[in-house]
């Protein structure tokens, strides 16, 4: 095991490690601040934990003559190096949470910036991630980045509200913008974030409610976990998806169903389901959509396939997701309690422009609108559908 001191040495190299990446990147773009003012701020928190062991480190050594390797004989002395242990995992794994999620997203930015193959991607991610939560009314500042797969990376700045958030659209579809209407479901994510407190309020006392209602001969442990994963995890998951769908409207649905359908729509994270399974949710999404009701579409084409679709696929039935998780008693109040708590819909207003700026591609005309719509049109075309007039037409001259 490493020494007391060696692993103070240890952290506090990764400390100077990040505050050298910090400061070459603080000559950047002004976009990058809230995020290195963030990493900054954990530094310091974790080098005052750090001064804080040290001292006891300190007084363990001179009062209990400690050193590496000798036994202590003395109660107090080993319960006093028990705590300082303790205390450095902790500002390790706290280090680890904070500025090491964050820092390497902040190096991948930086990186795409410059590096000029990807960089009209990346720059054109930029706009988009700018457009879209603008539409969905946001004003957290949101860096976009290419990475391994789609996500939401909160940094919850001590002073400063509202959080900021790192984006990311995965590299290996970098060069597809009609996918990224995918972040519809993150950009959920920072809204569910931002209005934390309303959603649990108004959402969770009617889930639990409806776990009240299961028949008693069911199991009460069961009960118990289900309920947990629904309050814990997929309350937020839906409601991301909600956004997503009263945001995007078809464009995202359309583009989650081609994840559904490359997925096995039953399956469960088990033992911690995270996400709700892909039939849930799409069928969940299918609904908020014809809800919408919006002029010249027609969900029922789209439901149709879906349920066809759903009806090939052998159920591999896990009594607990199917008779617990997934009880019809719980389901059907916990889409209708979400779907009403989801209130602004700016698809609507969206939804004409998309309808235009789609018919023109098909009949090779540009329209004068954002990149925002025509990604949106893009999701709704073919995959085939040449992509390039866009990227050009949205691609800053000179990149
Ligand atoms: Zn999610």
């Amino acid at each position: 095991m490493a020494s007391p001191q060696s692993k103070i040495d240890d952290i506090r190299n990764r400390i100077a490690f990040f505050r050298d990446t910090i400061v070459k990147h603080q000559a950047g773009r002004l976009e990058i601040v809230p995020f290195l003012q963030f990493i900054e701020e954990e530094l310091e928190a974790s080098e005052r934990d750090l001064q804080e062991v040290e001292t006891n480190l300190q007084i363990l050594k001179s009062w209990f003559g400690y050193q590496d390797g000798v036994i202590l004989t003395d109660r107090q002395a080993r319960y006093m190096l028990t705590g300082i242990l303790r205390s450095l995992s902790n500002t390790e794994s706290a280090l680890y949470l904070r500025a090491d999620s964050v820092l390497p997203p902040v190096q991948a930015w930086s990186f795409q910036e410059i590096d000029l193959p990807l960089r009209a991607y990346h720059q054109l991610l930029t706009q988009y991630v700018e457009q879209l939560t603008k539409h969905a009314g946001l004003e957290d500042p949101h860096m976009a980045i290419f990475a391994e797969e789609y996500f939401n990376l909160t940094c919850a700045h001590p002073r400063q509200s509202p959080s900021a958030h790192i984006l990311s659209a995965t590299c290996s579809e970098a060069r597809m913008p009609h996918r990224w209407s995918i972040l519809g479901h993150e950009i959920g994510h920072s809204i569910y974030d931002w209005q934390k407190e309303y959603f649990e309020r108004t959402i969770s006392p009617e889930i639990t409610a409806a776990f009240r209602l299961i028949p008693a001969s069911v199991d009460r442990k069961e009960l118990l976990e289900a309920e947990d994963t629904w309050l814990e995890n997929w309350l937020q998951e839906l409601v991301a998806d909600c956004v997503a769908v009263k945001t995007l409207g078809p464009s995202y649905v359309s583009q989650f169903v081609i994840d559904a359908l490359e997925a096995n729509p039953l399956r469960v994270e088990l033992p911690r389901p995270i996400h709700p399974p892909m039939h849930l949710r799409v069928s969940f999404q299918l609904e908020v959509l014809e809800g919408l009701s919006l002029p010249g579409f027609d969900p029922s084409a789209f439901k149709g396939s879906w349920e066809t679709y759903l009806r090939n696929i052998v159920y591999g039935a896990n009594p607990f997701v199917e008779n617990v998780l997934l009880d019809p008693g719980v389901v059907t109040p916990a889409k209708a309690i979400i779907t009403s708590a989801v209130q602004s819909t700016p698809a609507v207003e969206l939804w004409p422009r998309v309808r235009r700026v789609k018919e023109g591609l098909e009949c090779n005309r540009m329209e004068p609108e954002d990149l925002l719509t025509y990604v949106s049109a893009l999701s709704l075309l073919p995959r085939s559908f040449p992509q390039e007039r866009v990227v050009q037409r949205f691609t800053v001259a000179g990149t």
